[in-house]
């Protein structure tokens, strides 16, 4: 009768500026620094631990006390333990009957458990009301204050009552509540804190791939075979020439790879007439992390600016330019200026500039603070247009760097073209198929699709 009676005066919303007591279970170290941020916030703090002895460690204006006495002075428990040890709450029952029992565990391996370990504290105490939480937040983070990485807080739990409780005292810790639905969702936030970039994970390992298959290409028709064929030494290459080479290649493909699973949903949804089936998974992950390959892609095309500035103080290219001066000294005859490769170089290099002005103006909107402040409109005006015309304009660069070397035969070693064609072929193919999509007799059928109608499909009697 007590006990039901303390529970309905603790739900009942909070009229008077006085914070109500929360118990937290356990004084480790999560506990003690959730429990010193709460005193902070105005919170009364009572922990119910297994020693009733309080230590320097502990808030000093925290009592301890029984789990079963601390649990009798609060409506909301936090269970600062381990899973492993929620056992011991099974005898607490009754106690812990109609109460909000906050769930802030994490575990060591992604999916560690049948069940998250919110739905097993709910299994062992089904009385009480499960809501999980914190889990995201550090013990370190709370107790420096450097909370500004971490201040985001999932919540998720089957009583909405609760469910506000706890998202109350999230505010008035200066955190952000994120209401993420009922306590099947706790699985995944007990998930979050294990993931290791996982949007990163496929640019990282392609980019990485990539790097080392050009590498090695590089190796072997820029080093390997002139030492074989003409007995010339450019391993000094290494530093510089092909990591100017590998660059712009891997930047160019990636950006290219950024739009490649557009066009492609676009042909999968052409096919199929409508755009209420599911992506297969591997584009469905390929899709939502398109702006990890093209960050990727823009730190290649970053580099590539910075090698290239480089060019004019490398030794190598001061003795071959001195060398040009000195033969044409020695054969008393002045090269006239070639006005086409003039042409061609200058704008090699504007293609090159402009393609990288709107890289970098792709990268600064893919930022959550200017994305934030732009309209659905202008996001894909910028990231879709805008990031045509710099694949356009960078595959432009590439061809026109080429020039007209493609057909020379010294561009061809062991039968190898030189590694900027080779990064030509992904661009071109998204090009030409986002080219013959704009044809009205496709554009329209797609529009039509994405916008929700859904094409018959003709059966032959
Ligand atoms: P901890 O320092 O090891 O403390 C755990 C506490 O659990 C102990 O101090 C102890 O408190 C109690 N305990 C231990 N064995 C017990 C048993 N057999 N029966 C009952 N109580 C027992 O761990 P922690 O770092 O504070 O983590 C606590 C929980 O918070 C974990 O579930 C963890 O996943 C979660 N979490 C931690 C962090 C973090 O940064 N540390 C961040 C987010 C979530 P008493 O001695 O007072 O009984």
């Amino acid at each position: 009768m007590n006990k039901n009676s303390s529970n309905k005066m603790a739900l009942a919303p909070n009229t008077s500026n006085k914070r109500e007591t929360v118990c937290i279970f356990g004084t480790g170290d999560f506990g003690r620094a959730l429990g010193h941020k709460m005193i902070q916030s105005g919170y009364p703090v009572v922990f119910g631990s297994r020693s009733a002895q309080t230590s320097s460690l502990i808030p000093k204006d925290a009592e301890v006390l029984s789990h079963a006495e601390a649990a009798q002075k609060a409506a909301v428990i936090i269970i600062a333990i381990q899973r492993q040890h929620y056992n011991f709450l099974t005898p607490l029952a009754e106690i812990l009957h109609g109460k909000v029992l906050v769930d802030v565990s994490n575990n060591l391996k992604i999916n560690q458990y049948p069940e998250s370990n919110a739905e097993y504290l709910a299994q062992l105490v089904p009385g009480a009301k499960v809501v999980k939480a914190f889990n995201t937040v550090s013990a370190w983070a709370l107790q420096s204050g450097t909370l500004d990485a971490s201040r985001q807080v999932f919540v998720c739990g089957d009583d909405m009552e609760a469910k506000q409780m706890v998202m109350d005292i999230v505010r008035a810790l200066g955190l952000t509540p994120l209401d993420k639905g009922s306590l099947l969702a706790a699985q995944e936030i007990e998930n979050y804190p294990l993931q290791l970039f996982p949007m990163w994970k496929f640019p990282i390992l392609l980019s990485l791939g990539l790097t080392t298959f050009f590498f090695f290409y590089c190796l072997i028709r820029d080093i390997i075979y002139p030492y074989v064929y003409e007995n010339k030494d450019f391993s000094f290459f290494l530093a510089i020439s092909i990591p100017n080479r590998i660059c712009p290649i891997l930047a160019l493909i990636l950006l290219a790879l950024v739009y490649l699973p557009g066009v492609l949903a676009a042909i999968i949804q052409l096919y199929r007439g409508t755009k209420y089936r599911r992506f297969p998974d591997w584009l469905d992950k390929w899709m939502l992390c398109r702006k990890q390959l093209g960050l990727v892609a823009l730190a290649f095309a970053s580099l590539h600016v910075l090698y290239t500035l480089v060019i004019p103080i490398r030794s190598f290219v001061r003795w071959r330019i001195s060398g040009r001066i000195v033969s044409q000294a020695l054969n008393n005859k002045t090269e006239p200026l070639n006005t086409t490769n003039a042409w061609l170089s200058d704008s090699y290099l504007a293609l090159g500039i402009l393609g990288f002005f709107l890289f970098v103006l792709l990268g600064i909107t893919s930022l959550p603070s200017v994305s934030n402040n732009v309209n659905w409109r202008e996001f894909r005006f910028v990231q879709s247009k805008l990031g045509y015309l710099t694949l356009i304009l960078c595959t432009a660069h590439t061809l026109v760097y080429g020039g007209n070397r493609f057909l020379s035969p010294s561009s061809y070693r062991w039968y190898l073209p030189n590694a900027y064609m080779l990064s030509l072929i992904v661009p071109c193919i998204v090009l030409v198929v986002k080219f013959v999509l704009i044809f009205p007799c496709l554009d329209k059928p797609l529009t039509q699709i994405r916008q929700g109608w859904e094409r018959k499909p003709q059966y032959s009697e």
